[in-house]
């Protein structure tokens, strides 16, 4: 009866989003050709794309005289910088520089990014508009992020910087750039800071001291949370399987987070889950202050409990299935901090944070538990976990105190822990000794 209503719910859930993703991506016969005329509208002869940097020419025809005027060029980021990703995936852009080099437009073409980052893109991408091809184009110097869209920003402006190096070359007759210019902002501490908040909160582990633990949590949340809004999101994942890999470059901190995750859950497991998130910390915020409130938790029957832990798989794996065949890496991107951080997102969004919100006063990591595809992914990598936690066979009966019911029974009635659903708390370690 319970496999027949998942079976109903997984394809419920892939029909949903199926519709939802038809809508936002309905399909274009547009060439890039007709895309330059949106920047160029004056434009009569558009040529052929030129190699070497890609391009387009744009010309004008005096109506008395028939003359073809060069008025400028147009081309599309993702042929010259195709290496720069923004948080879900390659960001394309349309760009039309005039004959006196200044740039004349930008488009947004296409992107995998979550929808509410780039609601404003339309009045960011105005910033670059009249700005010469040889200024500096620096987030934070001379153009103006987003706020709660760095990444995506970030992406943005390197994108149009890096393609600029040979465009420069082309209408300037500069001698080439040999050694290209680093675009990431400062990479040492987007490199030692996520590597650093790992290593503590592995340490927190392996020397059971639950305070590093937390530590470890307010830098996450401080750093990945609240200053560069990156989390790891079912998108990261989706865009792995549709082979988009990030450049180290100029994703450094997405690529970090990759490593050190992955890694980390094949050998002790959800360490990321345990201490790294800034979502977890939050949901642990709310339900302790809570608690000391007055207010009490709420407890689940242990066989439901069970049960509706599956809901994130099915979640993640109707997310995986949407985004491989729509080739839509953003569509996996539904987590609630991304709106809690980014203070961005649609009604439904906003709706979905504030139920998660609520429920977590009452009820222990809830969106963890029972609906976070990303942790769902994390937990199946770290199933087979070879250096997490074991319970030894004379353990006392330490399921009750697992806060996220990671403990069950064998049919011999031996407790083990289920590698998948364990964020690695030490409850359980700290009980049984
Ligand atoms: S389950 Fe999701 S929200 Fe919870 S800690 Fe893991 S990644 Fe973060
Ligand atoms: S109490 Fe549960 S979640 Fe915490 S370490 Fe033990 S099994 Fe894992």
């Amino acid at each position: 009866m319970i496999k027949n209503k998942q079976k109903f719910t997984f394809l419920l859930l892939i029909t949903l989003l199926s519709l939802f993703v038809s809508n936002i991506s309905s399909s274009s016969a547009e060439t890039e050709k007709d895309m330059c005329k949106a920047i160029f509208s004056d434009a009569d002869i558009i040529s052929d794309k030129f190699e070497n940097p890609p391009h387009y020419k744009i010309y004008s025809i005096d109506k008395k005289t028939k003359k073809e005027t060069l008025i400028g060029i147009a081309f599309f980021t993702t042929d010259l910088a195709p290496d720069i990703y923004g948080y879900g995936g390659k960001i394309k852009i349309l760009v039309g520089v005039d004959s006196s080099n200044s740039i004349v437009g930008t488009k947004l073409i296409a992107h995998s990014e979550t929808p509410s980052f780039t609601k404003n893109f339309p009045t960011f991408l105005e910033q670059f508009k009249g700005k010469n091809i040889s200024e500096k184009f620096t987030l934070g110097e001379d153009i103006d992020g987003i706020t709660g869209a760095t990444i995506s920003c970030s992406g943005v402006t390197n994108s149009i910087k890096e393609s600029l190096i040979p465009i420069k070359t082309l209408l300037l007759n500069t001698a080439p750039e040999n050694n290209k210019k680093k675009t990431t902002n400062k990479p040492f501490v987007m490199i030692t800071i996520p590597i650093f908040i790992f290593l503590l909160g592995s340490a927190s582990f392996f020397l059971k001291k639950t305070y590093l633990s937390k530590i470890t949590m307010l830098l996450s949340l401080i750093f990945l949370g609240l200053l560069t809004n990156c989390m790891l999101s079912t998108s990261h994942f989706s865009g792995l399987l549709l082979l988009n890999i990030p450049s180290f470059e100029h994703n450094t901190i997405t690529c970090i987070l990759l490593l050190l995750t992955i890694t980390s859950c094949i050998i002790l497991g959800r360490v990321y889950c345990c201490n790294i998130c800034p979502f977890a910390a939050i949901q642990e915020m709310i339900f302790n202050i809570s608690k000391k409130a007055g207010i009490k938790p709420k407890n689940i029957n242990k066989g439901l409990d069970y049960k509706f832990q599956k809901t994130k798989y099915v979640i993640l794996f109707a997310l995986l299935f949407c985004s491989i065949l729509f080739k839509k890496s953003y569509i996996g991107a539904i987590e609630p901090y991304i709106t809690f951080f980014s203070l961005m997102g649609s009604k439904a969004a906003w709706l979905l944070l504030s139920f998660v919100l609520f429920s977590s006063v009452f009820y222990f990591r809830f969106w963890c538990r029972f609906f976070c595809p990303t942790g769902a992914f994390l937990g199946l990598i770290s199933k087979f976990n070879f250096l997490g936690f074991r319970l030894s066979k004379d353990s006392k009966d330490c399921s009750n105190v697992c806060p996220v019911r990671a403990i069950k029974y064998t049919d011999k009635n031996i407790a083990k822990i289920n590698g998948s659903e364990c964020i690695l708390c030490q409850k359980c370690s700290t009980f049984c000794k």
